[in-house]
Parts: structure tokens; C-alpha cells; sequence
């Protein structure tokens, strides 16, 4: 979690000291799909720029590396066009750097920088407030998908797959599907990806042959895309059940399947496996329930009160709520339980906040007027911190795929170019970028990871992968990262 402190040695690269300092100095925080973007457009866009980003992590990328499902490798790709970015002789990438306590602080960096942006993501999680959500077994669909995408701060995690035949998931979108289909998956076919190695040797051991994705509300309102959907449901030797009366539509589903080519589909996919499945699993084959019209209501424990054993169900039905047009579930007071030793929350991400930035504590995001940080409620109360922007999954809340942050990065660096323009950025001769950032760091004892380093990790991970078959094999130890990255 915390960076990595090594003392005695002179971190100030000799040839940074000739800079000059009618530069203009950015600094992005987080390397993710927004960070990147960022980058790049200011690269376009500000011909004086230098860009420094910073990652808590040894490793770039963000959730492309530790989200985004193994079993997708085409959708990794990107990563190609943020090397680019990051091999841009404008930019320099500081790994193991974090924003807060444990690294460089939010004032530090506004001292240092012209343009500090800040594109952390969402690395907290939404919590339902239900009894029984600490017991052992309940899991964040966070923490398991960076458990197994080798997240190093969750390679430890004690994810236990052989207790338990069930496992339930909460949440019917794409992250929900992702972790399903990683339960499910024949692991023959897992093993050629980049999956960390600790969690491919636990499914492999698994005894899970029953996961339920359960949903608030119908197969007309599920939050999934077609192409997951899809995926999952072609998955080899699997006996999918939906209910065929959660298929049938009121008027007000009509309209909203209508309005929405993407629901549409989905439904679709619904009603065509429903129509053809056979009504019983066959002994020992995997199954995938969709369970609808449900919302948590408690998760029991075990006999010994530690461990999740079940999750009391509460039957919905659905009311319009005039404000939105949408239509929400409501609790009906009808129950039922079901058994279950694991499940896992996927009911979205969250940010969390750092000393000396405004935050909106309900919303969890960064209140912002086209990626320019407020102070107070937008737009009445807003008074802009100059000079401080904010962009990606902070700026947005935890939705959108990698592209949406490309349109995202855009406005924000639309906004900076438009305060550049009215003066409200002038560049400051005592603002010593990245000279004052290796100098602070050099004082804490951080040893970051510059991009070089991170060339190092990758190529020991794809060497490594080589003699296993698979396109790498993920350094998943904080420690031995910073090994390979320093050698
Ligand atoms: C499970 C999952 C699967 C997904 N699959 C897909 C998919 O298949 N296709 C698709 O298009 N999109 C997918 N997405 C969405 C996509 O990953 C996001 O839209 C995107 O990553 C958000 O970008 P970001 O830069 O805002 O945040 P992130 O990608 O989360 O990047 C944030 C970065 O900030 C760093 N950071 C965090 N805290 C600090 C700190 N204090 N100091 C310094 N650095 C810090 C992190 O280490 C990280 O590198 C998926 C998302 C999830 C959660």
C-alpha cells in the first residue's frame, strides 16, 4: 500500500537541474486511461508543456492493468498509445508516488506545479449498509478483481473458493458479469491469460458451481452491455436459468426498451437463452442464475457468526419516480434467502478524498465546472481553485469505459487551455516542477519508479509468461516490484 522508503540514495537526476523554468510545468496524478489522455492532449495542445505523472503503484495504467477482465486482452491494447505518451521526451513518470500522507502532498504539488490534474480514479468502494456486510466471505467486486489481476495490495487477500458450492453476486453490470465469468470460466481457458498466478492456482481448486447475479430491478433495466452479456452466456457447458415471468413487460419497460438500443438487446439476449434452456442443470455442470427483482436486505452468518452464509432477499417491484422518468425498485416486504458461502458487492466503486481538496462527500467525486476544481456547490457557490483540474473517474463518478475518459481529458484540458489563455495561468518562476518534485522526494526517502523502470517489470512479466504460455505473468509483491524495477 505504502510507498517504498530507501535512504542514502541521490535521487536528483543531474540533468534536470538545466531547466528552465519558462516552462510550463503540469503534473497529472494517476496513470490511468484519464491520466494518460491528459497528458496527451496538453501535449497537443501547450507546445511549452512538460508533463510529470505520478502513480502510487510501481505499474501504469490504472484499471486497464488491475480492472479490465484477464480474459480481454484485446481491450488492453491501449496501453501501447499511453507508452507512447509516456516516451514523449515532454514527460516523465514517477511510480511508487502517492498523493497523501505516505508520499507528496496535495499543497506540495500546487506549490511545485503550474497545472496539477488530478486523475486518481476511485479506489474505495460503495457499501450497502446492510447488517452482516462484514462478515467474513463478503467481498468488494473491487477487491476481488484486483486480487485477481494482481493488484499488489490485494495479492494477500484470503479469498477462500473451497469452502462453498454458491457464491452470490450483487449487481447486474459489466463489473458484476466480469467477476461471474471469472468464477465460471473453465480455467484451461483462463490459464493463457494474464491472470495472477495465485488466483488462476485457487479457481483451479475451486468447488464454486453455482454463482446468482442478483439485480434490483428487471431484464429491462439490467445495467450490462450486449457483448458481456453475450460472453457470458456462451460460456462452454453452462446451464444459465432465468425466471421466464421476470420476461414480462409492463408498458413502462416497453417505453424504456424503446428508448434505448443497448437495453434493448440485452433484453433480447434475455428472453432468447430463457426461451431455451432446459429446465435442470445436469449433475456436476456450472450454473448461472440471474435472479431479478431483488434487493439485500441482511447476509447471515455462519453457526460460528463469522462467516457469510446466506443473503436475505428482499422481493422489489417497480415504482416511476417522477423526478428521473426511471423506474426504482421498491421493497415489497416479501423475503427469501439464499444459501451461499461468498459474495461479492458489485455496486460500483468510490473515490476518497485528500487533505486540502473539495470533495463531495455524497456524489464521492471532486465537484468540478468542465474539470476546473470548485470550492462549494456548483455553479452558484462555486469559487475555483485555480490552477487545480480534475479528470477521469474523480471528475465523473466510477462510470464509463476507457474511450469515455478520452472525452473526458478533453474537456478538462480544454478548460486549462482556456484559463491559459485568459492569464489566470501565467507560469511562475518559482514553481520548480519537476526539479522541486525529485528534490522533495529525495528528502522523504521515496524511491520512485520512473518509466524505465516499469520497462523493467514488464519485461520480466512477459519473459516470464513466455515459459508459461501466457502473455505475461503479473509481479504481484510490492517488494518485488520495486526489485525488478531498481535492478
Ligand atoms: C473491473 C473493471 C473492468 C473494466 N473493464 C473495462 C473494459 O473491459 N473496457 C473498458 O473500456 N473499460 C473498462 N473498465 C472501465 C475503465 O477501466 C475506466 O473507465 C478507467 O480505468 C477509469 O480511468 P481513470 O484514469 O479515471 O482511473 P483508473 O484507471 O483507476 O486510474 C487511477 C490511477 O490513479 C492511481 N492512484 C490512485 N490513488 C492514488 C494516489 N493517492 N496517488 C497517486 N496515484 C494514485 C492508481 O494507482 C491508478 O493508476 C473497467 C472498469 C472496472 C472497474
Amino acid at each position: 500500500m505504502f510507498p517504498f522508503f530507501h535512504r542514502g540514495r541521490s535521487l536528483i537526476a543531474r540533468s534536470f537541474s538545466s531547466l528552465r523554468s519558462d516552462q510550463f510545468n503540469v503534473c497529472v496524478v494517476g496513470s490511468g486511461p484519464a491520466g494518460f489522455y491528459t497528458a496527451e492532449k496538453v501535449f497537443t495542445g501547450m507546445k511549452a508543456a512538460k508533463v510529470d505523472i505520478i502513480d502510487r503503484l510501481p505499474t501504469p495504467f490504472g484499471l486497464v492493468r488491475s480492472g479490465v477482465a484477464p480474459d480481454h486482452p484485446e481491450t488492453k491494447i491501449v496501453v501501447n498509445q499511453f507508452s507512447r505518451v509516456a516516451g514523449n521526451e515532454r514527460c516523465s513518470f514517477f511510480g511508487n508516488v502517492s498523493l497523501g500522507s505516505h508520499g507528496v502532498s496535495l499543497s506540495e504539488l500546487r506549490q511545485l506545479y503550474d497545472v496539477v490534474v488530478l486523475a486518481y480514479g476511485a479506489e474505495s468502494d460503495r457499501s450497502l449498509g446492510v447488517p452482516g456486510e462484514d462478515l467474513g466471505g463478503v467481498y468488494s467486486a473491487r477487491e476481488f478483481v484486483w486480487w485477481y489481476n494482481g493488484h499488489p495490495d490485494c495479492k494477500a487477500m484470503p479469498i477462500d473458493l473451497k469452502s462453498t458450492d454458491a457464491a452470490v453476486v450483487l449487481g447486474q453490470g459489466n463489473v458484476a458479469l466480469d467477476v461471474a465469468r471469472i468464477l465460471l470460466r473453465p480455467t484451461a481457458e483462463l490459464a493463457a491469460t494474464d491472470i495472477a498466478d495465485h488466483a488462476l492456482a485457487a479457481l483451479q481448486e475451486s468447488t464454486i458451481r453455482k454463482v446468482y447475479l442478483v439485480g434490483r430491478r428487471g431484464p429491462a433495466q439490467a445495467a450490462c452491455t450486449a457483448k458481456e452479456l453475450r460472453e457470458i452466456l456462451g460460456i462452454k457447458d453452462l446451464y444459465v436459468h432465468i425466471q421466464e415471468s421476470d420476461l414480462v413487460k409492463s408498458q413502462t419497460d416497453e417505453m424504456e426498451l424503446e428508448n434505448s438500443r443497448i437495453r434493448k438487446r440485452v433484453f433480447e439476449l434475455f428472453a432468447k437463452r430463457a426461451a431455451s434452456h432446459r429446465s435442470n442443470a445436469i449433475k456436476g455442470q456450472r450454473e448461472l442464475h440471474f435472479i431479478f427483482f431483488r434487493k439485500p436486505d441482511r447476509f447471515l452468518p455462519s453457526d460460528s457468526g463469522l462467516h457469510v452464509s446466506g443473503v436475505r432477499l428482499e422481493k422489489t417491484s417497480l415504482k416511476e419516480n417522477g423526478e428521473s422518468g426511471r423506474q426504482v425498485a421498491v421493497g415489497t416486504g416479501q423475503f427469501d434467502d439464499l444459501k451461499c458461502g461468498m459474495v461479492l458487492k458489485s455496486i460500483g466503486y468510490k473515490s476518497v478524498p485528500v487533505d486540502g481538496l473539495p470533495f463531495d462527500m455524497h456524489q464521492g467525486i471532486v465537484p468540478n465546472i468542465r474539470g476546473r476544481v470548485v470550492n462549494g456547490a456548483p455553479p452558484e457557490h462555486a469559487a475555483v481553485e485555480h490552477g487545480l483540474y480534475v479528470v477521469g473517474w474523480l471528475k465523473r463518478g466510477p462510470t464509463g469505459i476507457i474511450a469515455t475518459n478520452l472525452y473526458c481529458a478533453e474537456e478538462t484540458v480544454e478548460s486549462i487551455l482556456e484559463d491559459e489563455k485568459k492569464g489566470l495561468l501565467i507560469s511562475d518562476s518559482q514553481k520548480l516542477g519537476r526539479q522541486g518534485l525529485l528534490q522533495i522526494l529525495e528528502n522523504k526517502g521515496v524511491n520512485y519508479v520512473p518509466f524505465s523502470g516499469w520497462q523493467k517489470i514488464d519485461s520480466e512479466e512477459k519473459l516470464r509468461g513466455q515459459l508459461k504460455g501466457k502473455p505475461r505473468d503479473k509481479i504481484t509483491d510490492w517488494e518485488e516490484l520495486l526489485r525488478v524495477a531498481n535492478a
